[in-house]
């Protein structure tokens, strides 16, 4: 197994060198706290926990899964010890209000440690991840008492929280939920339904568990406007605040499953749960979409840390496993064969995961920032305009990193060979762990329907102007960098064709409208690449003018503007296929009768 080691470098790299966010979190309202030397021993203190504590457990996750029995599920040895240190370190309250017992530092802090614990051991990872959805669901919907009663519980990690969404029949079209909530002459109601695929759903790590459940009024309207949204939590709480008598809810068993074994998929049966409504009647599905951004944002780190993962692995491996000679001469002639990080392909391999996880890590964290402006922006003007720009950035985030996050953790393995196949090595965990990512929180094909559908075309392409205005304004002041123009005129292109496409794609939509659904996916890649070229132009123009002004380290800003060249000549070529595939015609897909697929 791949031992972690935090990429710190980068970490700063990104958020400092990059995206600036020294003067981003002075811009904030009330992040006084978050001074450079604050954020630095926090991320120090963190890197630690991963990689001392989370990454040695990782394996273990896998190999013993979750066990289930009717007292409980039981989690992987260690997993529970390791909780108790997080919520000992004070982890889970980082992000919080500070009125419920968090430390009020911005979400792109928490987001900094979501990475390093996600890259370390994603199975337990997302056990405090949920936890933090439903901290967010509950501190923007929640009632005073219900955040009295719940959210310090979460943020203090004493208990944790899970989604309920998902039901046997339906995932992606949750119009069709039946899970019943019949009021209760006190005020509850009583939850009956059942859940599966409920991450978290029970486990041995925490007194309590807050579920955050979908589900219908009597008389609720048909399809998503009928939806409401309830608190059950798995024990009831005292009136002191603790965790009392047992709620009519359990696990009914555990899937089993491909990958992160170490974390509970449960079923879970609501038979009569007490639960308390939380938002207004019927609009429920919109106070979950609090809850599916920030799992959306989650999932999309678990596309960066597939590619770091794999790419500290098989980095590794390359450097020491000695195979032929090298095409234009031996370089290790003493040797009996040269390490295989000089043949090419390697190379190849070697470079997509570092291009993957790098930009990736700049693509999440340019998110987080604007979720930062989203709470605690200072004008309403400002709040708004990050809020249509995280809106346009999540499903990019979530599908287009899952899947390149995918392929980089297939190319780790390849690095191996045949030990990658071999479990002792962990690349082949790493793939069986990464493959959910495109799956839950909305499928790469549903996410894509967000983004063309309702972010683009619904908004007549309001936060893609806005995206493109800006690489366009960057373009222009550096049009005249002679040093830049390999990154800036290919970027200037892509930038350019994005919006074009954008409206073709528009037009054709108008006359029918499955063009939407036949293109969604190549334009949401093509979407990601695009996003991807300008943050490389970026990482390369600040490399280069750290050069330039001599700045020591010359080999670490080297890289980054060696693998920036990378990205634009060997990834970023990918868009040509895309923009030929998604004006390939809806009839291409839809001509075929459903009885001629096969004879
Ligand atoms: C390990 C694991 C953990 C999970 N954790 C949770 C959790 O904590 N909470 C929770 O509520 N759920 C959870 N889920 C459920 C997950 O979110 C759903 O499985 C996922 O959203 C897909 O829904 P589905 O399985 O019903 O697939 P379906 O909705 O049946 O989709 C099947 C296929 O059809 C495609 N499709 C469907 N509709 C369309 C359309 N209109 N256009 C184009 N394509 C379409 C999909 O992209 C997909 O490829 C988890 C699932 C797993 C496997």
């Amino acid at each position: 197994m791949p031992e972690y080691k935090a990429p710190l470098r980068d970490i700063q790299f990104v958020m400092n060198e990059l995206l600036g966010s020294e003067q981003h979190y002075a811009s904030l309202e009330g992040a006084e706290d978050a001074t450079p030397d604050m954020i630095s021993a926090i991320i120090q203190e963190g890197a630690k926990f991963s990689e001392q504590v989370l990454s040695p457990l990782n394996q273990v996750g896998d190999r013993e899964g979750c066990t289930w029995s009717e007292d409980g599920v039981k989690t992987p040895t260690g997993f529970r010890e390791a909780y108790q240190q997080y919520v000992e370190g004070g982890w889970p309250s980082m992000t919080s209000d500070p009125e419920y017992g968090g430390q009020g530092l911005p979400n792109s802090v928490g987001i900094v440690m979501s990475e390093m614990v996600g890259t370390a051991n994603w199975s337990w990872g997302m056990y405090p991840g949920l936890s933090h959805g439903a901290m967010n669901t509950v501190e923007a919907h929640g009632t005073e008492e219900q955040k009295q009663t719940y959210l310090s519980k979460l943020v203090s990690g004493e208990w944790t929280g899970t989604m309920c969404l998902t039901e046997p029949h339906c995932g992606s079209d949750l119009g069709t939920l039946r899970t019943k909530a019949e009021p209760n002459a006190d005020g509850t109601y009583s939850i009956t339904g059942t859940k599966i695929f409920i991450s978290a759903g029970d486990h041995d790590m925490a007194d309590n568990i807050v579920h955050i459940v979908l589900a219908r009024l009597p008389g609720a309207p048909e399809g998503t406007k009928g939806i409401s949204l309830f608190i059950v939590p798995k024990c009831l709480p005292n009136d002191d605040g603790s965790a009392g008598e047992r709620n009519a809810v359990s696990c009914g068993s555990l899937e089993h499953k491909m990958g992160i074994h170490g974390n509970a998929t449960c079923v879970m049966n609501f038979d009569g749960a007490r639960g308390w409504l939380i938002g207004p009647e019927n609009k429920g599905l919109n106070c979950m979409f609090t809850f599916m951004n920030t799992a959306r944002i989650g999932t999309a780190i678990q596309g960066l840390g597939a590619a770091e993962l794999g790419f500290q692995g098989s980095l590794a491996y390359a450097k020491e496993r000695l195979a032929m000679r090298s095409l234009s001469g031996p370089k290790n002639p003493d040797g009996i064969a040269d390490p295989i990080i000089v043949h090419p392909d390697v190379r190849r391999m070697l470079l997509t995961q570092k291009a993957v996880a790098e930009g990736a890590r700049a693509l999440i964290y340019l998110a987080a920032q604007q979720s930062d402006i989203v709470l605690q922006g200072k004008t309403e003007e400002e709040r708004k305009a990050a809020d249509a720009m995280l809106g346009f950035l999540t499903p990019i985030a979530k599908a287009f990193l899952t899947e390149i996050g995918y392929e980089s953790a297939n190319l780790g393995m390849q690095v191996f060979g045949g030990h990658g196949f071999i479990s002792e090595w962990g690349m082949e965990q790493n793939v069986r762990d990464a493959r959910i990512g495109m799956i839950y929180e909305g499928t790469t094909g549903i996410q894509a329907l967000d983004l063309l559908g309702r972010k683009i075309l619904m908004t007549q392409g309001e936060a893609l102007k806005q995206f493109t205005k800006i690489v366009h304004v960057f373009c222009k002041e550096n049009a005249d960098d002679e040093q830049l123009k390999e990154f800036i005129e290919p970027l200037q292109r892509i930038n350019k064709e994005w919006g074009e496409i954008t409206m073709k794609l528009g037009m054709t939509a108008m006359q029918n409208r499955e063009e939407v659904g036949a293109a969604a996916v190549d334009y949401l890649m093509y979407s990601g690449y695009a996003v991807f070229a300008y943050l490389w132009a970026r990482s390369a123009k600040v490399a280069l003018d750290a050069m330039r002004e001599g700045t020591p380290e010359e080999a670490f800003y080297n890289a980054k503007v060696q693998t920036a060249r990378f990205y634009f000549k060997r990834l970023l070529p990918r868009t040509r296929t895309h923009v030929e595939t998604m004006f390939a015609g809806a009839d291409t897909l839809l001509d075929m009768q459903e009885e001629h697929f096969a004879f």
